[in-house]
């Protein structure tokens, strides 16, 4: 299963993808967490990655097209893969086709989750995510168990920077400018479903899956 999760910041790729690695075991590829992972390892990539990212702007195309080069060549991606947050601009869509076709593998199905605008403010707004393991929660669709504590680890739950009002905004612009193209991009390939992401988490996860078996 090669699958690419597409949609606007906020709409539920994260949570699908993460429901999808335990259904098929292949790993989800979040290039929004990898960064983050070099952000906290300080390394000199996540340092040019981090204005980027605190102002809600995409991170230069080479950049992530290398991480995702590399990552797919590793071992755990021979039985298929989740693209979370990648591609994102119409050079990377068109960089991502020149590395699966050198790596001798198509991609199945691109699936684009749909939610109103302001329901993605919402949830943007209320995203914690564990500072130890990085599991994601809401604070009213998904809250843990114990306020500001991971149900998985009882690590710290934080709220991403990236998620204040400010920088939300200027996300949802950069979508709409630079990644929202894709659809039609993956739909005049023929590998495009859309999905109401405005339904409950489970429900979009049965949606999901429903498509793929199709
Ligand atoms: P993305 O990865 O697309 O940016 P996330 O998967 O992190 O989005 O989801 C954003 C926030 O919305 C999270 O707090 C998550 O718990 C919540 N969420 C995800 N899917 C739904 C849904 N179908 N209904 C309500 N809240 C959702
Ligand atoms: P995400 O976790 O997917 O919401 O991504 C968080 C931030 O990481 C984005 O706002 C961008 O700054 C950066 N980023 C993640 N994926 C990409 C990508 N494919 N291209 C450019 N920037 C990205």
């Amino acid at each position: 299963m090669k699958l690419i999760l597409l949609g606007p910041p906020g709409a539920g790729k994260g949570t699908q993808a993460k429901m999808l690695v335990e259904h098929f075991g292949i790993p989800q590829i979040s290039t929004g967490d990898i960064l983050r992972g070099a952000i906290k390892a300080g390394s000199p990539m996540g340092l040019k990655a981090k204005e980027y990212m605190d102002a809600g702007a995409l991170v230069p195309d080479e950049v992530v097209v290398g991480i995702v080069e590399e990552r797919l060549q590793q071992d755990d991606c021979a039985a298929g893969f989740i693209l979370d947050g990648f591609p994102r601009t119409l050079p990377q869509a068109d960089a991502l086709a020149v590395t699966l076709k050198t790596l001798d593998k198509e991609l199945d199905a691109v699936i684009s989750l749909v939610v109103d605008t302001e329901a993605l403010v919402a949830r943007l707004a209320g995203r914690r995510t564990c500072r130890d393991c990085g599991a994601g929660y809401h604070l009213l669709h998904e809250p843990p168990r114990k306020d500001g504590i991971c149900d998985k680890c009882s690590g710290e739950l934080i709220q991403r920077d990236d998620d204040k009002e400010e920088t939300i905004r200027n996300r949802m612009e950069v979508y709409q400018q630079q990644t929202a193209p894709l659809v039609d991009y993956y739909r005049n390939l023929g590998l495009l479903s859309e999905v109401d992401g405005m339904m409950d988490i489970s429900a979009v996860g049965q949606r999901i899956l429903e498509i793929l078996k199709a």
